[in-house]
């Protein structure tokens, strides 16, 4: 028979890689927590429609990328989609329980698992995790980006027009459908072509260009490094005004760590008032690819604080009743469920790291005491069971 595999795309996490994705969760909760944002959770699937009219019929993930369910599959049901994005899922949230109406300008972080159907490699997978801000109803004066958009967009087709004939099979679709997506393409032909692109802030309007010379302006006095990319197109139709990534040099032709930009539109085309927002999410998998490249020491697995050995498998029902009593108390304890010699047990225990090793015997049992071992110093000290039972002390 067949052997059944996890799926191409996905990966299991095993428990040794549990601790660097608890500090990476933890990392970007603190950090987002410190700058006022507060979290939210969504379904895992919201209803096709909303992606469609978010992210644009014409973006990569809408045409190809997306787990659907249709309505035949689910009788009764409209058509529903895992996931491949949050920020569709967070504006339909705050629409539909009204938090506009409670504060409308609100700071909202998210972190959790998403779908796309990709052609998997190193730092693309089909289900990935990200973690992102959503900054919604910010005060900012709502502009109409696409007057300026639609200025670009002529020059670029007038730009690229007599070289269509060298343009993949890919972007010679795109010109028509949405030609900001061919500055973005990875074939050798293409990128050579584009290379010499008219620059985009030419043709800002007015409000456009107050908005990007303030930004920039404020970059400069953070003192924050940046560089502006006449070719950064990112895969959602929804963004106005300013998009941004972030890259890391270790991670390949993958090798954005995290990207976003405002969508001053998006709550009014969801049906909601006009209010602005901006945004951003990080892929988790590759920020942790980064940081094994980076080779930064990483927090050490959990490890019990107490092993209890037994000189006897009959004393077993006792080093239970032992580990359970300190779990009570809140210190981890464990014990061996193999039946191994005391000498297993010891090395059991020296493999946890365990702190401390209380060992129980005849003797033991006879007084009533407790051998406890501190396995950092090798020092061992007897103490009284039920005093030690009832206020551990190590
Ligand atoms: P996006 O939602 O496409 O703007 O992506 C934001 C970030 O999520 C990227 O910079 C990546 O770090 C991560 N990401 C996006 N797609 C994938 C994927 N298929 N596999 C792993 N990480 C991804």
């Amino acid at each position: 028979m067949k052997e059944i595999k996890v799926p191409t795309g996905t990966s299991d996490i095993l428990p040794e890689q549990i601790p660097l994705w608890r500090y990476v969760e933890d990392t970007v909760r603190t950090v987002f927590e410190r700058y006022g944002y507060s979290e939210i959770r969504t379904p895992i699937f919201e209803y096709t429609a909303l992606f469609n009219r978010a992210i644009g019929d014409t973006s990569d993930i809408v045409e190809k990328e997306m787990y659907t369910f249709n309505k035949s599959e689910t009788p009764g049901e409209d058509s529903v989609t895992l996931r491949p994005e949050l920020t569709a899922p967070i504006v339909r949230s705050y629409l539909e329980n009204n938090l506009p109406k409670i504060k409308q300008f609100q700071k909202l972080y998210y972190c959790g698992p998403l779908f796309r159907y990709e052609r998997p490699q190193k730092g693309r997978r089909r289900q990935f995790t990200q973690a992102g801000v959503e900054a919604l109803g910010s005060t900012s004066y709502l502009l109409d980006a696409d007057k300026c958009r639609d200025a670009y967009r002529d020059t670029l087709k007038k730009y690229l027009e007599p070289h269509l004939p060298q343009l993949c099979g890919n972007c010679q679709r795109r010109f028509q459908r949405n030609v900001f997506r061919i500055l973005d393409c990875k074939t050798p032909n293409c990128i050579a072509i584009n290379k010499d692109v008219p620059a985009f802030d030419k043709y800002l309007c007015a409000d456009c260009r107050a908005h990007f010379d303030n930004l920039i302006k404020t970059l400069d006095e953070s003192g924050m490094k940046y560089g502006l990319d006449k070719h950064l197109v990112r895969g959602f139709d929804y963004y106005t005004k300013t998009i941004f990534e972030i890259t890391h040099s270790s991670l390949g032709a993958q090798d954005a760590l995290c990207g976003g930009g405002r969508y001053d539109d998006l709550i009014a085309e969801l049906g909601g008032p006009s209010l602005g927002a901006v945004g951003f999410a990080i892929g988790l998998e590759r920020t942790m690819l980064a940081l094994e490249s980076a080779d930064i020491k990483m927090p050490e697995p959990p490890r019990p604080k107490v092993f209890v050995a037994v000189i006897d498998q009959k004393f077993s029902p006792k080093a239970f009743h032992i580990i359970t009593t300190l779990r009570q108390k809140g210190i981890s304890a464990d014990m061996d469920y193999e039946g191994k010699s005391v000498k297993s047990q010891f090395r059991t225990a020296d493999k946890l790291k365990s702190e401390f090793v209380i060992t129980i015997g005849e003797d033991e049992i006879t007084k009533q005491t407790l051998k406890l071992k501190n396995m950092v110093s090798g020092t061992e000290t007897e103490v009284n069971e039920s005093e030690f039972l009832s206020k551990p002390s190590f």
